[in-house]
C-alpha cells in the first residue's frame, strides 16, 4: 500500500502532545488541530515512531464495512473485521489516530489472565463483574459487563499475540484485586497500545486515512449503506455493506456537557479534541436510542491550569491525598465519584497528592508530570511542606502514620484496603496539586452484545454497530478505572466481527 510520505504523521508522539492540556472547545476548527498537532509533532520526533497514513487519493468510493473514528475501538474493530476476510477501511477527521485512547494512562482491566495467573493474582470473571456493577451503582447494562468480563482474558491474549503485551499489573479505584494491565515497564498504556494497534493496521494493509469527517451515516429502507463525509472541505460519499461508528465520546463537546449536565458547566476536560459527540448525534438521527446520557464521570486527579489528567496509577502504586492542613481525608482507591466528591467537598476544593521517590521509579508516567512542571519536590518532607504552604510537622505525621498503616496492612483512619505494598519513605518527596475533572462520558448510544444499534423500541438499524465510548450502558453511574479501555478492545472486536459478518452476507 503506498502512504503518503509528504504528510507523515507521528502516532507515538512524546508524552507532550498524549496528555498535554485539553480544556478543548468542541467548536475548534480542524485547521486549529492540524496545526497544532503539527507543531506538537515537530516538538516530539526525538521519542517518536513515525506511523504514515493512507495517501489520500487512494481512498474508494466503496468499502466492506467502513469505521468511523481511529480510536482503540475502530482499530480493534478493523483487525477484526480484516480477520474475517472483510475489506475494512478507517476515516478518522483529525490529523492523527488515537483520540482519547492516546491518551489513556494507567491500563486495562482483564480477569482470569495468563498474566495474573502467572504472578499468583487471584481473580476471577465473577469478581471483576462484582467489582464493575457496585462501581457502577448496580446501574450497569449486566448483558454488555457478562460480555465484557467473559472475554477479558481473551483480549488480553488477542493482544499479546499482535505484540501488544499487557503483562504489568497494579491495582485501580474500586477494584479487589489487582486487575489493570499495563506495558511491561508500567508506562503509559494508550501510547503503547496506540501504536501497536496502528503497526497491526499496516501489516494487515487496512487503509487508514486521517483529515476525513464524517458527517452522516446514510441509510435506505431501513438499512445502512455507508457514510458522508467532508475531506478538504468537499463531501464525498463512501458506500459500506455495514458501518461500525467508534467516534468515541463528547467530553469536549462543552454545549453538550452543558446540555446533560449544567452542574458541570466550566469544568476542565482531560479529552481529546475529537471527542464531540459526533457518532452519538448521527446515530440519534437515524432514531437509535441512547442511555445514561447524563451520566458523566469527574475525575479525582486533575491539574485545573491544563486539564492535565495525574494517572490513577499513582495512586494504584501507593501514594495518598493531603488537603491544604497536610492531612489525608479520605480513602484514596475509592472510585472516583467518591474521591472527587470528597475533594470537592474540602474548603479549598483541591488536594495534594503526596508520595516519594521510589513511587516515582514504578510509575514512569511521573518523569512526563515532572517534565510538565506540575511535580512540586523536597529532598525532605519538611522541604516539601514549605514547597507546598502546609505544616511540616503535621505532614510528617501523616506519613509516619501511613506508612505506619501499610506495615500493618491496616488503615484503621479511612479503611484503605488497597494499594498498601509500598511505604512512602524514600526522598525526595513528592506533590502534585489537583482537583476533579470531566473525563470519561459513561452514556452514549445503545447497543446489545452482538453491537448492533438499537432503537427505543429494542429493534436494530440494520448494518449499523457501534463499540467503545460512544456507546453507553457498560459502566452504568461510574466508570471504574481501566474498563473503557477493556470495552473498547473487547466490543471494538466484537464490532468487527459481527459487522463483517452481517457485510458476508449481503447481496
Ligand atoms: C487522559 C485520559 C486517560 C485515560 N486513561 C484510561 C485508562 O488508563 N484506562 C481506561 O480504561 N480508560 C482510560 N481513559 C478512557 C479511555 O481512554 C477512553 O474511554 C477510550 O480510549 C475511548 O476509546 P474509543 O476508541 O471509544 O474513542 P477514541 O479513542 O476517543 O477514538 C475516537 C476517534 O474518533 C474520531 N472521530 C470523532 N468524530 C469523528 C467523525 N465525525 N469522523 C471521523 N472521526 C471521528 C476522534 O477524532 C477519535 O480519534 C482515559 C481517558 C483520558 C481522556
Amino acid at each position: 500500500m503506498k502512504r503518503n510520505k509528504l504528510k507523515t504523521v507521528f502516532v507515538g508522539l512524546t508524552m507532550t502532545l498524549l496528555m498535554s492540556a485539553c480544556a478543548s472547545d468542541g467548536a475548534s476548527t480542524k485547521e486549529s488541530s492540524t496545526a497544532k498537532s503539527t507543531e506538537s509533532s515537530v516538538e516530539a520526533t526525538s521519542a517518536a515512531s513515525a506511523q504514515e497514513y493512507t495517501d489520500p487519493s487512494e481512498l474508494k468510493d466503496e468499502y466492506d464495512v467502513v469505521i468511523v473514528g481511529a480510536g482503540g475501538a475502530g482499530m480493534a474493530a478493523a483487525l477484526s473485521a480484516k480477520d474475517a476476510g472483510m475489506n475494512p477501511v478507517i476515516l478518522e477527521k483529525m490529523p492523527i489516530a488515537g483520540g482519547n485512547t492516546l491518551k489513556s494512562s494507567g491500563g486495562m482491566n482483564a480477569s482470569e489472565t495468563k498474566f495474573q495467573k502467572e504472578q499468583g493474582i487471584e481473580d476471577s470473571n465473577q469478581l471483576f463483574f462484582d467489582d464493575t456493577l457496585k462501581g457502577g451503582k448496580g446501574t450497569n447494562d449486566q448483558d454488555l459487563l457478562h460480555y465484557l468480563v467473559d472475554n477479558s482474558s481473551d483480549a488480553i491474549d488477542w493482544l499479546d499475540s499482535m505484540g501488544i503485551t499487557l503483562d504489568n499489573i497494579s491495582f485501580s479505584g474500586g477494584a479487589s484485586v489487582k486487575r489493570i494491565h499495563r506495558p511491561h515497564d508500567g508506562a503509559a498504556v494508550g501510547t503503547y497500545l496506540v501504536d501497536g494497534l496502528v503497526r497491526n493496521v499496516h501489516e494487515k494493509e487496512i487503509p487508514l486515512f486521517v483529515n476525513v469527517d464524517v458527517k452522516k451515516i446514510n441509510e435506505k429502507d431501513g438499512q445502512v449503506t455507508g457514510v458522508t463525509a467532508e475531506i478538504d472541505g468537499k463531501e464525498k460519499t463512501i458506500s459500506g455493506k455495514a458501518v461500525v461508528v467508534t467516534t468515541g465520546g463528547y467530553g469536549s463537546n462543552k454545549e453538550m456537557i452543558e446540555e446533560y449536565r449544567p452542574d458541570l458547566k466550566g469544568y476542565v476536560s482531560t479529552n481529546s479534541e475529537g471527542s464531540t459527540g459526533d457518532g452519538i448525534k448521527m446515530i440519534e438521527s437515524l432514531g437509535g436510542a441512547v442511555v445514561d446520557m447524563d451520566q458523566i464521570q469527574v475525575h479525582p486527579t486533575v491539574v485545573q491550569k491544563t486539564g492535565m489528567l495525574i494517572s490513577e496509577t499513582v495512586r494504584g502504586e501507593g501514594s495518598i491525598l493531603v488537603n491544604q492542613q497536610g492531612e489525608r481525608f479520605y480513602n484514596e482507591l475509592e472510585t472516583r465519584d467518591n474521591v472527587s466528591a470528597a475533594i470537592t467537598a474540602l474548603p479549598e476544593h483541591y488536594a495534594y497528592l503526596v508520595f516519594d521517590s521510589a513511587l516515582a521509579e514504578r510509575a514512569k508516567q511521573v518523569d512526563f508530570y515532572k517534565e510538565q512542571g506540575v511535580v512540586i519536590e523536597g529532598e525532605t518532607i519538611e522541604e516539601l511542606a514549605g514547597k507546598i504552604d502546609v505544616d511540616a510537622k503535621t505532614l510528617e505525621s501523616t506519613l509516619t502514620t501511613w506508612n505506619k498503616a501499610v506495615k500493618d496492612q491496616s488503615d484503621t483512619a479511612f479503611k484503605r484496603e488497597t494499594a498498601m505494598d509500598y511505604d512512602l519513605t524514600k526522598g525526595p518527596f513528592y506533590a502534585i496539586q489537583i482537583a476533579p475533572g470531566i473525563h470519561h462520558t459513561m452514556g452514549g448510544v445503545k447497543i446489545n452484545t452482538d453491537t448492533q444499534v438499537e432503537k427505543e423500541d429494542g429493534s436494530t438499524i440494520k448494518g449499523l454497530y457501534a463499540a467503545g465510548e460512544v456507546t453507553g450502558g457498560i459502566h452504568g453511574q461510574n466508570r471504574i478505572g481501566g474498563n473503557a479501555v477493556a470495552d473498547i478492545i473487547i466490543f471494538g472486536r466484537q464490532a468487527g466481527a459481527q459487522s463483517a459478518k452481517f457485510a458476508s452476507e449481503v447481496k
